[in-house]
């Protein structure tokens, strides 16, 4: 099984921070904020975590989806590459998929762990059928970016 990826691209009008055009019967301009690297990261086929720059803070452990600011001391958080191979944690399906970016009813939604980060990210399985504890690699959407979460999914590693 292999599912296209969504056809729907999310135009920019922003940079720094990045900004997107989310097309509705209206036009609504929001902010991607503090997590616009991440969204950037992903057109270059990077997976950015963040971590806690706080020499004095214990918690050394990525977060991903990133964080602004470190849960636990409320420091500045420092970008990371994450690792791009992970396990599903567990899955389940789109049954009522959204109108916007079209991915198919059915598309297996899936619980990625990856090694060193605390948090688990939900994500979509491009190919093939999910297990629990399946070996993922992380796929990006560089050809026609939607400038959404869509753009990170895993395929068999
Ligand atoms: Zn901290």
């Amino acid at each position: 099984m292999s599912i296209n990826w969504p056809t729907t691209t999310l135009e920019t009008w922003s940079t720094e921070p990045l900004g997107v055009k989310n097309p509705k019967t209206w036009a609504h301009f929001h902010s991607y904020g503090g997590w616009g690297r991440f969204f950037q990261g992903l057109q270059q086929r990077k997976l950015l975590a963040t971590r806690c720059s706080n020499p004095n803070c214990g918690e050394k452990r990525l977060w991903l989806p990133p964080r602004c600011q470190c849960p636990d001391c409320w420091h500045d958080m420092d970008w990371v590459e994450a690792p791009q191979i992970g396990n599903v944690f567990t899955w389940s399906v789109i049954k009522y998929p959204g109108e916007l970016f079209k991915l198919p009813a059915d598309t297996p939604l899936i619980s990625v762990e990856l090694e060193g980060v605390c948090t688990k990210l939900m994500s979509w399985l491009k190919e093939g059928r999910p297990q629990i504890g399946m070996k993922v690699k992380a796929v990006f959407n560089t050809e026609r970016p939607t400038n959404s979460i869509l753009d990170l999914a895993w395929a068999p590693a």
